[in-house]
Order: structure tokens, then sequence, then C-alpha cells
């Protein structure tokens, strides 16, 4: 019954995707877990409390405290 366990796979794999799609169309994409400036792992604390973080706590201060430079993100 290859093509049962197959099929409950697909669906679970699904649900991740659609859950994922929900979870991104509400807040945006979220973090990939990897910090986009030293590639280190982000706190998962920090993950529990932004969700979209993109940088470690390390380099977010770092990023905040150059932030006025360059915003890019525009108004908030
Ligand atoms: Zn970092």
């Amino acid at each position: 019954m290859d093509d049962i366990d197959c099929a409950a796979e697909r669906v679970e794999s699904f649900n991740q995707v659609a859950l994922n799609a929900v979870l991104s169309r509400l807040s945006g994409p979220l973090s990939s877990g990897v910090c986009k400036s030293c590639f280190d792992i982000i706190e998962p604390e920090r993950l529990d409390a932004n969700p979209r973080a993109r940088h470690c706590s390390y380099c977010a201060a770092e990023e905040e405290a150059r932030g006025h430079q360059h915003r890019r993100c525009g108004p908030r």
C-alpha cells in the first residue's frame, strides 16, 4: 500500500505549504532561521518573539545602530 503512504505524505507536506502560505500572507516571509549578515543561526527565542527576524540579535543591534544611514523599509 505504497500509494496510501505516499498520499498521506503528500497531504502532510501540502498542509505545511498551505500553513506557510497563510503565515507569510499574514506577516510577510518568515525568517529562514539564519542571520543574513553573519549566517549564524538566529536564536530560537528571538524567532519566537519575531518569526520574521532576519538577523541574529547581535547583527540586529548593529543594523539598528546604523539603520538611520539607509532605511529601505520606508515609513512604519
Ligand atoms: Zn548575525
